[in-house]
């Protein structure tokens, strides 16, 4: 095949000189209210294939990635633990196209270790758009998540960029009501860069 973001032949969906240039993680951690966030990447060098969701290859995009650095970051995570075990639960696992990227992230992110991936358990009721919205407009228009999956559990939480935060923060606390205690939320990319909020 091709490789997603230079069009080389390539065995996997993204060739070795793409990963070398833009996929060399960095594990960025940032303090959102009580919730840490860990991002892989900035934003600025993976926006392409954050943005591969809106098309066709968004699907072996997110598999790659979520095979080759979510499922080891999270299996090293979980073996810390000797009998503790924690879900992963994706934000709004919503149908981008025939798949939801997030549901790839955390089936990807659970496979082979103890994690375990919980689909659609955490859905937004308000579906407005939040891409190149400020803090003020997300926090005037919340998403209202619903949760509906298993209380009194340990979990992670899944999204593909955190932007303000504003949205994982929310997320975070509608699961806290609700029983689930969250370790932290992990993202592909990280859109803050040095912004206050
Ligand atoms: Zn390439």
């Amino acid at each position: 095949m091709r490789c997603f973001s230079c069009d080389n032949l390539s065995i996997e969906p993204i060739c070795q000189e793409c990963i070398k240039e833009f996929l060399i993680p960095q594990l960025i951690k940032k303090e959102i209210g009580n919730l840490e966030v860990i991002s892989f990447f900035q934003y600025s060098n993976t926006a392409e294939f954050i943005k591969s969701k809106y098309s066709d290859s968004g699907y072996r995009v997110y598999k790659f990635i979520a095979q080759r650095y979510f499922q080891p970051f999270i299996k090293a995570y979980v073996e810390s633990f000797k009998d503790r075990k924690i879900y992963l639960i994706g934000v709004d696992e919503n149908l981008n196209r025939e798949y939801s990227n997030i549901a790839i992230l955390t089936h990807y992110g659970a496979k082979e270790n103890r994690a375990k991936a919980l689909h659609n358990v955490l859905k937004a009721k308000n579906k407005v758009q939040y891409a190149g919205k400020s803090l003020e407009f997300r926090l005037e228009n919340p998403r209202n998540f619903i949760y509906s999956g298993p209380k009194n559990i340990k979990a992670i939480l899944i999204d593909d960029t955190v932007t303000t935060g504003s949205t994982l923060e929310e997320a975070s606390r509608v699961l806290k009501r609700n029983g689930v205690e969250v370790d932290f939320a992990l993202t592909i990319a990280n859109a803050i860069e040095g912004t206050d909020y």
